[in-house]
């Protein structure tokens, strides 16, 4: 099973009913749209935004002009489509690169969702779009995360700052300065993630985008779990603030809640896909690439 196939399948089976029907009536839509909100409910896909999607396309649906057109079933799936790629965004959103550089990006997250692998994957996309980024080890507290940092960074070529267990605060305040003296334009900033939310976790991240002001605070959310991937963003943007989201693993067996609740809830973009464990495996979020991949 890949990536939303369950929801796919689904999708698909009540389109081809759609389509084998010439004319609709309102009761047809209505069946058609009860078999979508099951779909988007077992995706696991949250239960007002499938209320909110189903509601709208309906009342676009159930118009004169769909329903006597000369091919509705289609007219229905467009719509379909076009409120889903809505519901991720609408359009493909960027890293916000600021003109004075370095340009600062911080990373944020739960233990365990991808945040290191992902900034030196950022670095590394960077770096080949002619960049010259630095990755900044604030995660201080869980074992090995320094010296993993440091390993991507050699991987892939990118400088990693760190200054062992000091202060985090301190770390990424000292590394603005090394990116000026080294001439390097974006600092990535891997911070402290744990298993769970709390007080002391966004106290620490609070000081640190007090004391950098970074241009961009990137969350990194785990897309196979599913709608506590979207409680954990709705937490980190009420206590924090963030800009864009970076989507993980998205190449495993996920079921598309996630990825189709986390804007629509929360209000922040889904900026970039995880797809694998390599350093290449990252692309920029299309939501209308998405759209044709979950309807096909
Ligand atoms: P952190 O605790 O948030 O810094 O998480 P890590 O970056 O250490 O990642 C945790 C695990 O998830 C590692 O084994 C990564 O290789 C793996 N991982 C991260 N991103 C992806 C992804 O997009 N796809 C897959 N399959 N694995 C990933």
């Amino acid at each position: 099973a890949g990536m939303f196939q369950g929801l796919s399948e689904k999708l698909q089976e009540t389109f081809k009913r759609l389509k084998s029907k010439g004319k609709l009536t309102e009761a047809d839509v209505n069946e058609a749209m009860r078999e979508v909100r099951m779909a988007l409910l077992e995706a696991d896909v949250n239960f007002k935004v499938v209320k909110d999607f189903v509601a709208k396309v309906k009342e676009r649906s159930i118009g004169q002009e769909v329903l006597e057109s000369l091919s509705p079933g289609q007219q229905v799936i467009k719509i379909v489509n076009e409120e889903m790629v809505a519901l991720m965004g609408g359009v493909s959103s960027k890293i916000n690169i600021s003109s004075k550089p370095p340009t600062v990006i911080m990373l944020v997250g739960l233990q365990g969702a991808g945040k290191t692998t992902h900034g030196a994957k950022l670095a590394n996309m960077l770096k080949k779009q002619g960049k010259h980024p630095l990755l900044v080890a604030c995660d201080i507290y869980r074992p090995a995360a320094i010296k993993q940092l440091e390993v991507l960074g050699e991987q892939i070529k990118v400088p990693v700052f760190s200054l062992g267990q000091e202060n985090p605060v301190k770390i990424a305040a000292a590394s603005l300065q090394h990116a000026n003296s080294q001439g390097l334009d974006v600092v990535i900033i891997d911070t402290a993630g744990r298993l769970h939310i709390n007080e002391e976790l966004m106290g620490e991240l609070r000081e640190i985008k007090v004391s950098v002001k970074p241009h961009e605070i990137l969350l990194v959310v785990d897309a196979m779990t599913g709608q506590d991937a979207v409680n954990v963003a709705e937490s980190f943007h009420n206590e924090l603030g963030v800009d864009g989201i970076i989507l993980t693993k998205l190449d495993g067996d996920t079921r598309g809640g996630a990825a189709l609740s986390v804007k629509a809830v929360t209000g922040c973009p889904i900026k970039f896909a995880g797809v694998g464990e390599k350093m290449d495996a990252i692309e920029p979020f299309f939501p209308e690439r998405m759209a044709s991949r979950i309807l096909g």
